[in-house]
């Protein structure tokens, strides 16, 4: 390829308040249509905005989870433009003052910067009926409080843009602030791009791709318009500045309004909206609720806690399982072990009863407990799961519960080797078989002490014994 992508992105985050940001409506998705207005968000003439400041504290955990500098005054402005879904004709959004800046994220070979943070209101919904041949308005949307961040145009791979989009919905989900699910649009993605020749650094007119609603379509969308572009460009022509459209089933884009034709949306200070100050304290005090990043918490993982990449991911892709993980390992070091019954074990209970981390009946103390019976070679592995799937659908105390089923292992040699000695003789044809040399029949000898010694056999006693008798 002769050219070198550049891409920046525009990207929507719908904040998890309890109100909408200028009004007292529920911020909730679904209901039915035009339930969840009033006055104020259905844009009346005469109706004043009060700012929801639970969004600004939001929007500050947000600045902070993508390392921006946190302004300590920001103000509000109108973006003129007219379309059915705005009934106010603006919407109210922060264009002169933002409230976060600077910012930046970390990939592996690059470092993304972040231009901004800004708060802005949602606009509602046109729901197109093509059967009737109408449109009709909802306007519940409006006013749910939104974050737009705005990169700088560092991306320069498919693999760089789906990365950060990975790392700041999880950052996001971390930090409270929204539940980034770009399926259903809580977080909404727009690229930028264009293309420059090899050895040039000036940037080419770009493209807008609207419309992307997974990471695979952002990869998919990408690929499309460097093609696109590619060929103009080869073939002498210019790219057009436009806003276009990805198609999910065909896999191309389209074009949706060009930029000739686009508004001047004449921003000005919003006169009903007193601007924003943050004193010091405040911001600092937000900064101390912040938890841990995904990727601090990696390299703890990984290098403190002494998990396999894989294993560490795993965890971290759920805050609350990385919270119930973290809580466990403070109690018990024995790290590996609390992490392999909650891949193996808990996850499978989670997943067949779809239940969440915040609801189960045991505390990462009692899994951290259960994890050092294990790891001391007081129950056995298998155990360990049987435990951890009655804590979970009874709850209960690990030692108590293994004392009760008689699962603590016996290290009692001459119980275990009387049983050893029992398998051995009712089982002749398969010991001269081991003698001739067939090791396979071993497993199947094992299989018969375990089943006679139950769970209180201690597996790695029985195992030694058994070599012990059958080289004498
Ligand atoms: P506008 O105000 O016209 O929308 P911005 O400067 O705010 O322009 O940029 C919008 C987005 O476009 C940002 O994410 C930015 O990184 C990206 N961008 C700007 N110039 C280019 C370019 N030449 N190629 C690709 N992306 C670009
Ligand atoms: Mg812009
Ligand atoms: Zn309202």
């Amino acid at each position: 390829m002769k050219y070198i992508p550049v891409i920046g992105l525009e990207i929507h985050a719908e904040l998890l308040t309890k109100s909408k940001v200028f009004c007292g409506c529920q911020n909730e998705f679904g209901g039915g249509a035009n339930e969840r207005v009033c006055p104020r968000c259905s844009g009346m003439p005469g109706t004043l905005p009060i700012l929801n400041q639970s969004v600004v504290a939001q929007a500050v955990r947000a600045g902070f989870a993508l390392n921006c500098d946190i302004n300590e005054y920001s103000a509000f402005d109108r973006k003129n433009y007219f379309y059915p879904d705005l009934p106010k004709a603006y919407q109210i959004t922060q264009f002169f003052h933002p409230i976060c800046t600077n910012g930046y994220i970390e990939l592996k070979d690059t470092k993304i910067r972040i231009n901004r943070i800004h708060i802005e209101e949602d606009a509602g919904k046109l729901v197109h009926d093509e059967y009737e041949g109408i449109s009709m308005a909802d306007y519940n949307r409006c006013g749910v409080p939104l974050i737009e961040i705005v990169t700088e145009p560092d991306f320069r791979t498919i693999e760089e843009v789906q990365s950060f989009v990975s790392d700041i919905a999880l950052r996001l989900k971390y930090a409270g602030v929204c539940d980034a699910k770009l399926e259903q649009g809580s977080l909404r993605v727009d690229v930028n791009i264009s293309l420059m020749p090899y050895g040039s650094d000036v940037f080419g007119t770009r493209a807008e791709i609207k419309n992307l609603n997974s990471i695979k379509a952002i990869g998919r969308a990408i690929a499309y318009e460097i093609e696109r572009q590619s060929e103009i460009l080869d073939q002498g022509g210019k790219v057009v500045q436009e806003t276009r459209r990805f198609n999910d089933n065909h896999g191309d884009t389209k074009a949706l309004r060009s930029k000739e034709e686009a508004h001047d949306y004449r921003y000005f200070p919003e006169p009903d909206i007193p601007p924003v100050f943050l004193s010091r304290e405040t911001i600092s005090e937000i900064q101390k609720t912040m938890p841990k990043m995904p990727g601090e918490r990696m390299q703890e993982y990984t290098e403190k806690f002494g998990l396999p990449q894989e294993d560490a991911e795993l965890i971290i892709a759920d805050r609350a399982f990385s919270d119930f993980y973290n809580a466990a390992a403070a109690s018990c070091p024995e790290y590996r072990e609390i992490a392999n019954l909650m891949l193996g074990a808990l996850n499978r209970c989670l997943n067949e009863s779809g239940k969440t981390v915040e609801q189960l009946q045991f505390t990462p103390a009692e899994l951290a407990e259960l994890a050092q019976l294990s790891a001391d070679g007081i129950i056995s592995k298998n155990t360990a799961r049987d435990i951890l799937v009655i804590l979970f659908t009874e709850g209960g105390k690990p030692r108590q519960i293994a004392e009760k089923n008689n699962w603590i292992m016996q290290n009692d040699t001459d119980w275990i080797e009387k049983i050893v000695d029992e398998v051995l003789a009712q089982n002749a044809g398969c010991v001269s078989d081991y003698k001739n040399g067939n090791q396979k029949v071993f497993g199947f000898l094992m299989g018969q002490v375990i089943r006679a010694v139950g769970k209180s056999g201690n597996p790695k006693l029985c195992k030694d014994l058994m070599m012990k008798k059958l080289e004498e």
